[in-house]
């Protein structure tokens, strides 16, 4: 099996195209999300909707909580609960089921998949440093717990003698004896300074995982969110990876 992991594409369709055509290309044979399709951009039916064609397994973000109102608006910063106020006005049916039927973690093994943390998964909360994510890993017992939410891409391996060390290369290979804690980074809207799009791909034949980045049309995803009425922030992030 290879493995075709993606997260957070917040309604970017010009990033999830490129994203599944990279995909294909390498003849990806599963597909693994990790949550929040929707919100921030301009395209939420049409993400969804190539993303439900895939068949994937995956798992809901707190966007797609709060568009179908299962989390509440003030969880949410200014920018991103217009955008989720905006997407609930142009989801049709079919996109609020397909939402609807998303859990807050699933298994795929060998890997274990929740937008957030594994310790509170509908606790949004987020891990940004070494100590958190050593943490989290508690409370999974796969040897790979997929993560998104951040939209800044890590990997974090765990040895038998407890040792934690931040994976530094965009490629390595995932050893039967460690575990594994990987932030896939996001498809839609970066934030690691790197504007380019982010997904991963973990082959459990070669057991090889590797990040990669994809350019795509910032410009049109850009101004889709400015004539949509969205936040122009919301554009020029994009641009900035920020
Ligand atoms: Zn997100």
């Amino acid at each position: 099996m290879r493995l075709g992991i993606f997260s957070d594409v917040h309604s970017n369709l010009e990033a999830l195209k490129v994203a599944l055509k990279f995909f294909d290309d390498i003849e990806v044979t599963h597909y693994l999300f990790l949550g929040d399709l929707i919100g921030y951009g301009a395209n939420p039916n049409e993400c969804v909707q190539l993303v439900k064609e895939l068949r994937c397994v995956g798992v809901a973000g707190n966007h797609d909580f709060g568009v179908l109102k299962k989390t509440p608006l003030d969880e949410f910063n200014p920018a991103a609960a217009r955008a989720i106020l905006w997407t609930q006005q142009q989801l049709n049916e079919e996109t609020k089921l397909y939402l609807d039927s998303l859990e807050l973690t699933t298994r795929f093994d060998p890997c274990f998949l929740v937008h957030s943390v594994p310790s509170a998964p509908k606790s949004w909360e987020y891990i940004f440093t070494l100590k958190e994510a050593i943490y989290e890993f508690n409370f999974f017992a796969a040897r790979v717990c997929l993560i998104g939410h951040t939209h800044c891409p890590f990997a974090i391996v765990k040895t038998p003698e407890n040792t934690f060390t931040p994976i530094k290369q965009t490629e390595f290979t995932i050893e039967n004896t460690n575990r594994y804690l990987i932030n896939v980074g996001s498809v839609g809207q970066p934030r690691d300074g790197d504007p380019r799009a982010c997904v991963a791909v973990f082959d459990n034949k070669t057991n090889k995982f590797f990040f990669q980045r994809l350019n795509y049309d910032v410009t049109t995803a850009q101004k889709k969110i400015l004539t949509a009425g969205l936040p122009p922030y919301l554009a020029l992030r994009l641009a900035q990876g920020r």
